[in-house]
């Protein structure tokens, strides 16, 4: 599932639809006819500054279309993924190949082995109300201490192991 790219979000594209016909509208009428009305083309200065970085075709012509540099296409492509497809980066899911952050790497492999396979099968999920096994968890140092997040290996709840580095050094 973390190789495909996922869908994109309908909601997050009309937020951003809705953003950008702002960022062109303007009052027209008044009192009871009053309205903010907006053109549904984009913003003829920020087209400009694009064909200007060279991401796009001169948008300044008769054609309705314009014509994406290798470089734009690239671009345009990877925005649309992060803004678009898949979770948020704020909450995006933990990556199984490098669970760890850097700085909680030294803190995880200072664990003897066995204790490890102790820790991550004894996770308490407060849906089952029970020990679990935590899977595609993450690492992160916080205050000196090592914290795994991730989900309960019955149910599929958030799971969340504090781990202090006093408590490990008095074991080793
Ligand atoms: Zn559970």
């Amino acid at each position: 599932m973390a190789s495909t790219i996922p869908p994109p979000d309908p909601d997050r594209i009309e937020d951003a639809v809705l953003a950008l016909l702002w960022l062109t509208s303007f009052s027209e009428g008044h009192g009871g006819f009053a309205c903010r009305r907006a053109w549904k083309g984009h913003d003829w200065e920020a087209l400009g500054r694009l064909h200007q970085k060279g991401l796009i075709s001169d948008p300044v012509g008769k054609s309705k279309s314009i014509v994406f540099t290798d470089e734009g296409a690239a671009r345009a492509g990877e925005l649309f993924g992060k803004m678009f497809c898949g979770t948020l980066p704020a909450e995006s899911p933990p990556k199984k190949r490098q669970p760890f952050a850097p700085s909680a790497i030294r803190l995880w492999e200072a664990i003897p082995e066995l204790h490890r396979e102790q820790i991550l099968n004894n996770v308490f999920c407060g849906h089952c109300a029970d020990m679990c096994r935590i899977e595609d968890f993450t690492g992160i140092k916080e205050l000196g201490d090592l914290i795994l997040r991730g989900f309960c290996g019955k149910c599929g709840n958030v799971v969340v192991r504090l781990i202090e580095t006093a408590e490990e050094q008095s074991r080793g």
